[in-house]
């Protein structure tokens, strides 16, 4: 199966630990059309873009990295965390104009808004082991601040990972992704969302994305764990939005209906 391109994926300007060009040749040598380089928004504790004068810097030098690949699209992007219950965003609108790409998602290790949101979210996320109860609430949470997200935001164009980390409601969460045509990430370099969530959110009718997440050159590309469950829950190719025949990002269900950043 080809893949037109790979959307996500980490430089050194976050955790990852390979240079823009770096990841720009692993795309190229794996025929891909199009490389998305989306590091961790500044709230991810000790690893995110520091602030948007990085990010400024990032966007004129991939715009410089354009002009000298003229055989791939190189997009910046940010994987921004989701840092409270009201799904407030962890970089400002202002950042936001830099990007093509943008990303959010929930992580552990985040700066919450407030203590409230600290407790909340992230330790009531911790205790999710601990008895039903306790994992309902956490579930309640999560889904709470990521349907916040992406109601509230309405530049957002994946949700990476569902679930991955932070229990959730999946169908609850599959039904934001449709309304606000945000594609719901099939992501390869963690194994997630598992097969049976997977099923759940295609029959809430979202429109997915299989992404690497790659951290390093040799994970570039490698989209297996989304052809996988393509094929064991046979999700028609109309939903995947990166297969080759499908085009770019402008080509994504909210860019192709004028939807403009
Ligand atoms: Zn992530
Ligand atoms: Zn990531």
């Amino acid at each position: 199966m080809n893949f037109y391109g790979d959307y996500h994926t980490h430089s050194k300007h976050s955790d990852g630990r390979q240079n823009e060009a770096e990841i720009i040749e692993a795309a190229k040598e794996k025929g891909l059309k199009e490389i998305a380089i989306t590091d961790h928004g500044p709230l991810a504790l000790g690893i995110g873009i520091k602030d948007t004068k990085v990010l400024e810097k990032m966007r004129l030098r991939i715009d410089a990295l354009n002009q000298l690949n003229p055989d791939i699209t190189i997009l910046l992007g940010v994987e921004a965390n989701i840092r409270d219950l009201d799904g407030t965003l962890d970089i400002p609108i202002s950042a936001m104009e830099l990007l093509d790409v943008l990303i959010a998602g929930l992580h552990p290790y985040t700066i919450p808004t407030s203590v409230s949101d600290g407790i909340n979210l992230y330790l009531q996320n911790s205790f999710r082991h601990l008895g039903r109860s306790q994992r309902e609430k956490a579930i309640r949470n999560n889904t709470k601040a990521i349907v916040a997200a992406l109601d509230n935001n309405p530049r957002i164009d994946i949700l990476s990972h569902p679930g991955l980390f932070f229990y959730i409601d999946v169908e609850e969460v599959a039904q934001a992704c449709v309304r606000n045509e945000v594609l719901f990430e099939i992501n390869c370099g963690h194994g997630y969302p598992h097969v049976s969530d997977i099923m759940v959110a295609k029959e809430q009718g979202v429109h997915f994305i299989i992404n690497s997440d790659a951290h390093f050159t040799a994970t570039v590309g490698q989209l297996e764990y989304g052809e996988e469950a393509m094929k064991k829950i046979d999700i028609p190719p109309s939903r995947i939005v990166n297969l080759e025949d499908k085009g770019g990002y402008n080509r994504w269900p909210k860019r192709s209906k004028g939807y403009i950043h």
